[in-house]
């Protein structure tokens, strides 16, 4: 894959050929939602699945749990998640580019940017999955070796990030159809794709 060091200035030759705009684009924030659902369900059968396989001490403890409280812990937990998941985003950024991320929230959804740079599409898609692919990763293996209540937590927080990084998921899918020297520029709530010619 052709590789191009992030830049702050857009190469000679390079034209806008597709945006998406959050705060502008209502269908676009709705069909995300609507594709939570599958990702809803995908995530939660597959976490599930290793909770049940190599966990089910876990899941016999449940009803001694204060149902209230579990949901309460659940909400919180995820709270910060949705945190970790834009600082994932955040950290590869600067990995990338030694400069500062820009964070923000906007009603249904959080987001990490940077609205001066144009990644090429490998920077771009390491730090689009960058949360899925560390998060999911870290909670698989403490799900393996995590007390059991903490456990159902787990099962809960790597379900939950999943699911929200569907819009992730999709702008990688996207960006891997666009030819080898796309470049792409994510405002964080915006994003902007690039050809040459
Ligand atoms: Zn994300």
């Amino acid at each position: 894959m052709k590789t191009i060091p992030p830049t702050r200035q857009l190469p000679e030759g390079y034209r806008l050929t597709y945006s998406l705009y959050l705060k502008a684009d209502k269908s676009a924030v709705l069909w995300m939602q609507v594709a939570t659902i599958p990702a809803f369900i995908l995530s939660a059968w597959f976490f599930a699945w290793l909770v049940l396989e190599f966990r089910a001490d876990a899941i016999r403890d449940i009803g001694r749990f204060n149902n209230l409280a579990l949901l309460l812990g659940l909400v919180a937990v995820n709270f910060v998640v949705l945190v970790v998941h834009e600082l994932a985003h955040g950290l590869f950024i600067w990995f990338f580019t030694r400069h500062r991320p820009i964070y923000g929230w906007h009603w249904f959804y959080a987001y990490a940017g940077a609205p001066d740079w144009y990644f090429d599409k490998l920077r771009y898609i390491v730090i689009a999955l960058a949360p899925l692919v560390m998060i999911s990763a870290i909670g698989i293996v403490l799900i393996l070796v995590s007390p059991a209540p903490v456990v159902l937590f787990l099962l809960g927080i790597t379900i939950f990030n999943a699911t929200g990084a569907v819009g992730d998921l999709w702008l990688v899918l996207k960006s891997l159809f666009e030819p080898e020297d796309v470049l792409i520029r994510d405002t964080g709530d915006g994003f902007e794709f690039y050809q040459r010619g």
